[in-house]
């Protein structure tokens, strides 16, 4: 699926909320996300001292919608990561989510597009696409 205006909204939310509280090895990650009732929300990572207490900056996000508008759905949603002070490309780039959010997402909606960096750059997959052959108590296929 190609990007969206939209699509691109969030990428430069996600970037922003980064950019804007970087801390290196505290908050590297923002996300962004687009409810299915049209709201966007942005957050950053939690990192912690005991790395089980780590939490990614997809769940913070989902965590508000959830908090604020209860079940909203996820329409798309997106993260970036922030280079680290040695690093010699300094762009902010989308990274795929790590395999607990791809879990996460797809618990709160099976239907969800996520950007994910493409060979030819970030394109739209369905959370489907990500994790296939996802454990459930249900037959889903
Ligand atoms: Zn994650």
């Amino acid at each position: 699926m190609s990007l969206t205006d939209a699509d691109r909204v969030l990428i430069d939310e996600a970037s922003a909320a980064i950019a804007r509280r970087y801390r290196n090895d505290w908050q590297e990650v923002g996300a962004a996300l687009l409810t299915r009732t049209g709201r966007r929300y942005v957050a950053v990572n939690l990192d912690a001292y005991l790395g089980r207490m780590a939490v990614c900056a997809e769940a913070v996000a989902l965590g508000q919608v959830i908090t604020e508008l209860g079940d909203a759905g996820i329409d798309t949603i997106v993260a970036v990561r922030h280079p680290k002070p040695h690093e010699t490309d300094r762009e902010i780039r989308v990274v795929s989510p790590c395999g607990a959010c791809r879990e996460l997402i797809w618990d709160y909606d099976r239907q969800a597009r996520v950007l994910v960096p493409g060979p030819e750059g970030v394109v739209a997959v369905t959370i489907s696409e990500l994790l296939p052959n996802k454990y459930s108590r249900e037959r889903v296929l």
